[in-house]
């Protein structure tokens, strides 16, 4: 039988001798679901209810009330019935050609004395039509042999239109950085792992009801009937795997969304299970989440935030904090710029910090738009700080790791600028660590670009997992500014305090700049200081606020 769809197929039975109908009934209903009509018009009837969920039909030709050969004609003037396969019940062999010739697959002869024959031929034809669906939709996925996303969703249908009200469980898995076991040890071990998984997942969840695909890439979907040990199923997947790919620190996540609300469509089920596995990503603690009340509340939150933020980029709801930075290489700390952090005046919900809206903006790529508008609300502030005083503290700004893909993104900055009547020198551009990961080469282009234009170039999040120290050396830039996670720990542990001091070394070799962020108290500076950091950007000198507090900070200190 097929391995992918493991839900026990229906099979109609249409007789009108009763004992026939209970002699076929017995030899294939261990392996089937069976259902019974006496006449061609109850079967029409049943045919009608229970539609493509339907894997075959065993068919009676002579009967009262409607015979087969109209049972026949009926379906084959029916675009969609016509593809469940008949298999003729018959003793006549002249009956069989005319069947044949209407639409009927095969037929089995009466008496039914050849029990293993009868199976063989069931069982082939729900196989032939099934392959034939699949080959029609040309979606099923070479490489494991499971069917992919189009037709999965198919069969999840189907399931779902047999046994409307069974408990069944949506499940998403993923293999956690699944392109470094691609650059690791090699694209071909990384097929043989993907085909692993599958096998695996078959082993585990073949046995009940349900379907399983490769979704996309390492990307799993499984909708199987519900139960309630997952997490353990999951921890033997990986144990095993990691044991046959030897590959020990192998890990998979698995979202799941448990008896899933039926009224929800089902594509939209899978969306709720994806977003309990994205919850996990990068916590190689946890392999398992479910999706709860929590995630819901979260979705729904997100979704308001999208629908909301055209209208709110119109109406001016977006607004620019600066956070000052501080040199601190002198006797005196001196401030020597701010950054420019957007925040979200949203009508109802008030003041949003951007870890609320900025991964959602740049998951819908929306976050170009939105850092266009900082960018240009942060170069009118510059503009109107220059008419004012003549020049300006050195602004820097986010980029995200979206907007580096944006074709227009270095034409649409230098007209940001030109139009506000700045310069590129006036700017830092902090550009993410996780950008220069995948994207290095074109990455490199753009910001080599940017600088000749006279920008600076400043690394954010350094050291927050993505980028190496070696790789530092050969990327352009005029500054480094370190995770905060790297600096919340360098009084408490002497790890955090070893890997600081060696991103700090390793920029002074290098005549980098390097900035410190999330500095919130006296003895990280004092360490900081010590380690001979250039900047800090911190709680412990400054929160970020509004342009016009930045105003008469700058006012104080003249
Ligand atoms: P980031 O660029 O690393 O910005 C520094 C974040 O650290 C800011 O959070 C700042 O308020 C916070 N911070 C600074 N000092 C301290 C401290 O001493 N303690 C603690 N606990 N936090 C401190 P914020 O404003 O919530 O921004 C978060 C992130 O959102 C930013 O991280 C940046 O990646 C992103 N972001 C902010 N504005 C924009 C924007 O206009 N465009 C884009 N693409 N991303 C933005
Ligand atoms: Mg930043
Ligand atoms: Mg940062």
């Amino acid at each position: 039988m097929d391995d992918n769809a493991f839900f026990r197929r229906t099979v109609l039975i249409v007789d009108d001798e009763p004992i026939n109908r209970e002699i076929l009934g017995t030899m294939i209903g261990g392996d089937y679901e069976i259902l019974y009509a006496g006449d061609g018009a109850e079967a029409m009837r049943m045919i009608g209810d229970y539609g493509m969920t339907l894997s075959l039909i065993l068919l009676d030709l002579l009967m009262p009330v409607m015979d087969g050969y109209q049972v026949l004609q009926k379906l084959g003037e029916d675009e969609t019935l016509k593809h469940i396969p008949v298999i003729v019940l018959t003793s006549e062999k002249s009956a069989e050609v005319r069947s044949l010739a209407m639409g009927a697959v095969d037929f089995i002869p009466k008496p039914y004395d050849m029990p293993e024959i009868i199976m063989a031929r069931v069982r082939r034809i729900i196989q032939l039509a099934e392959n034939a669906a699949i080959i029609k939709s040309m979606e099923n996925d070479e490489l494991t042999g499971l069917y992919s996303g189009k037709f999965f969703f198919e069969y999840a249908n189907r399931i779902e239109q047999y046994d409307a009200g069974r408990a069944m469980d949506a499940i998403a898995i993923n293999i956690s950085n699944f392109h470094l076991i691609n650059d690791l040890y090699g694209r071909a071990t990384g097929d043989e792992v993907l085909r692993s998984l599958a096998d695996n997942l078959m082993t585990e969840f073949g046995s009940g009801i349900g379907v399983v695909c490769r979704e996309t890439a390492d990307h799993f979907f499984l909708y199987v009937g519900h139960r309630d040990d997952h997490a353990q199923v999951l921890e033997r997947i990986i144990t095993r795997m990691r044991r046959t790919e030897g590959i020990k620190n192998l890990h998979i996540r698995m979202g799941v969304y448990p008896n899933v609300d039926h009224d929800v469509p089902m594509e939209a089920r899978f969306v709720r299970a994806r977003h309990a596995c994205n919850a996990i990503c990068g916590n190689l603690v946890q392999n398992m989440a479910v999706y709860d009340e929590e995630m819901h509340r979260k979705e729904i939150f997100s979704q308001r935030l999208i629908e909301d933020f055209e209208d709110a980029l119109s109406q001016g709801q977006f607004v620019v904090h600066y956070q000052p930075k501080y040199s601190i290489l002198g006797e005196k700390p001196e401030l020597v710029g701010a950054e420019a952090l957007v925040r979200w005046q949203h009508p109802e919900f008030g003041l949003l910090a951007p870890g609320a809206f900025v991964p959602l903006l740049e998951t819908y790529s929306l976050i170009s738009k939105l850092d266009r508008y900082v960018w240009n609300k942060a170069a009118g502030h510059m503009r109107e700080w220059k008419d004012r005083w003549g020049s300006c503290l050195p602004i820097s700004v986010n980029v995200s790791r979206i907007d580096m893909h944006d074709a227009d993104f270095k034409d649409s900055l230098l007209a940001i600028v030109r139009d506000n009547g700045i310069t590129p020198q006036d700017c830092v551009l902090e550009i993410t660590e996780s950008a220069y990961a995948g994207y290095a080469a074109h990455l490199v282009e753009i910001v080599t670009e940017l600088r000749q234009q006279g920008f600076r170039v400043e690394m954010d999040d350094f050291g927050s997992g993505y980028s190496s120290l070696n790789m530092l050396a050969e990327l352009p830039l005029d500054g480094i500014k370190m995770d905060m996670r790297l600096i919340s720990s360098i009084t408490t542990s002497d790890k955090a305090r070893q890997v600081v001091k060696l991103v700090i070394g390793m920029a002074k070799l290098l005549e980098l700049p390097i900035i410190a962020e999330g500095v919130e108290d006296k003895a990280q500076y004092d360490l900081l200081k010590h380690l001979d950091c250039d900047v800090i950007q911190g709680f412990y000198f400054a929160k970020p606020m509004p342009p016009e507090e930045l105003v008469k900070l700058l006012h104080k200190g003249e």
